[in-house]
């Protein structure tokens, strides 16, 4: 939990096992995801499943927006997109399994450092 709340964005479970073993004894990526799995459940760290990476749980949000380039994250508050992805969901007989929609998009850095190098 700590790696993570020292993390700059969303790590693997590979990069959470090779930081914590540079911080203490040898960790395995089998220890981590068994770790991770709890830590899940009591809701206290999100996996981004385009990323296949974690991070602490946001307080709130409904939308994830995932940088591409930069792997940068940050959640939005959307209630209204939340209920049409419901409502969606039903009319094609799915039921959504995490209240987080993720995003695949360009964060304003990368965006403006892409237009600027594309005539
Ligand atoms: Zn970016």
């Amino acid at each position: 939990m700590q790696v993570l709340m020292q993390a700059n964005g969303p790590l693997s479970a590979y990069d959470i096992a090779r930081v914590a073993s540079h911080a203490g004894g040898a960790i395995v990526p089998g220890q981590v995801y068994r770790t991770l799995e709890r830590l899940i459940e009591q809701r206290r760290v999100l996996r981004i499943e385009m990323l296949n990476a974690y991070l602490t749980r946001p307080l709130s949000g409904h939308l994830c927006l995932i940088c591409t380039i930069c792997r940068d994250v940050s959640f939005i508050e959307a209630p209204r997109l939340q209920a049409c992805v419901s409502e969606v969901s039903a009319a094609y007989r799915f039921t959504p399994s995490t209240g987080m929609i993720e995003t695949l998009c360009h964060c304003r850095a990368c965006g403006d450092a892409k237009s600027r190098v594309t005539p």
